[in-house]
């Protein structure tokens, strides 16, 4: 195979994605037009939720939805240490704390009794919201988290951005797919070309609550409405009624991203396809994320933990596989060390981060390549 490099997630545009966006771009609207909202509802139906918006980019969709939930200066919210540092900034942007929780060794999930912990070792009414990730594709148990937060009278805010399609089976043996609301009050999702879809930069918002949607649409564009148009106003007239954003999502990516949805149920099937053959290469070799039964994982990533993690990432990389890493826990990164963090003891999520390995993980990976990949890690590890 020589020096062909295998990254560890690639998107996938055919002629039907080129056609679609071609389309849009000789129509009225290259922004705030129908794409949009077509985008938008078919988002909500596959993912079950009853309204999702559509935004520029997951972080800006992360920053609406803690101030949408009402997120104010100094108040506190606990979130993961292994995920991507958005997931945190989001509580930064509107000036509030970010608290961490340690992850199960297992899953690589919050873990709902750290969480548990840290709600414990401080006064009521301390913490505001959870923000859990369904870190890798793999869907954290919200229904557990939902019955923790209503405890405590806190809100969730589910960061989905590795998970479109995946679900997790509820203790009345229902199944309950990422983002769709049902115990979150938001979900987030990013369309990013490493992601499922790819939008080249995108993200939305998905919710079942009428006042969090319309919440939403005002915040994504600058706070202004129209709705108060009354008899008396001209065909102009509009209102700013809070600060809002542009985080608007376009037409152009809409359509794109409309193409890419169609083909997410086949490319998650192939991804679990994928990890499949992975987890039987490396039983008993190769510790490899873990999975309750009842679950899909959507595999954003396939991740594995091996010893001398850096030895492996180079000689992968000496072989034209460009294995990644996720991700250097955010408590640990010189912006959240130098404000001085806060959290539980984050044991779990240190050792994590000494071990982990994501290796490649996308629908158009070959048979070929993906032996290529296996035949080279075991020689490795071995
Ligand atoms: C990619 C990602 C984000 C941010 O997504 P963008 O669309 O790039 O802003 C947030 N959280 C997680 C877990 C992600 O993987």
């Amino acid at each position: 195979m020589g020096k062909k490099i295998i990254p560890y997630g690639k998107q996938n545009i055919e002629q039907d994605e080129i056609d679609a966006v071609i389309k849009t771009l000789q129509s009225d609207f290259l922004t705030q037009g129908p794409k949009v909202r077509e985008f938008e509802e078919k988002f909500a139906e596959y993912v079950g939720a009853k309204y999702a918006v559509g935004v520029s980019n997951a972080t800006a969709g992360l920053h609406i939805s803690v101030l949408a939930l009402g997120l104010k200066k100094g108040e506190r919210v606990i979130t993961t240490p292994i995920t991507f540092a958005a997931t945190a900034n989001c509580v930064k942007y509107a000036g509030g704390e970010v608290w961490f929780a340690d992850i199960d060794p297992n899953t690589y999930l919050l873990d709902l009794k750290s969480v548990e912990q840290l709600i414990l070792s401080q006064p009521v009414g301390f913490f505001k919201g959870i923000i859990p990730v369904d870190f890798a594709g793999l869907p954290i148990n919200l229904e557990q988290f939902k019955i923790l937060a209503k405890k405590h009278n806190l809100w969730i805010i589910e960061d989905a951005c590795h998970a479109p399609g995946g679900h997790f089976t509820d203790s009345s043996n229902n199944i309950q797919k990422c983002g769709n609301g049902n115990f979150a009050e938001l979900a987030v999702f990013s369309f990013h070309p490493v992601k499922h879809i790819a939008c080249g930069e995108g993200g939305m918002v998905t919710t079942n609550s009428e006042d969090l949607y319309n919440k939403l649409l005002s915040l994504r564009s600058h706070g202004i409405t129209k709705e108060n148009m009354g008899e008396n106003h001209g065909g102009w007239y509009y209102e700013m009624q809070e600060l809002g954003f542009n985080y608007r999502l376009t037409d152009i990516q809409s359509a794109l991203g409309i193409t890419q949805l169609k083909k997410n149920i086949s490319g998650v099937n192939r991804r679990n396809e994928i990890a499949a053959i992975y987890k039987k290469a490396f039983k008993g070799k190769v510790t490899f994320q873990g999975l309750l039964e009842n679950d899909l994982n959507a595999h954003h990533l396939f991740v594995i933990e091996v010893n001398n993690r850096k030895d492996v990432y180079d000689k992968l990389r000496g072989k034209g596989v460009y294995a990644q890493i996720h991700y250097i826990p955010v408590h640990q990164l010189p912006y959240y060390k130098a404000i001085g963090y806060k959290g539980a003891d984050l044991r779990y999520a240190e050792n994590y981060y000494k071990h982990c390995i994501s290796l490649p993980m996308y629908p158009a990976l070959t048979k070929e390549e993906q032996d290529y990949v296996i035949t080279n890690l075991l020689n490795i590890v071995e």
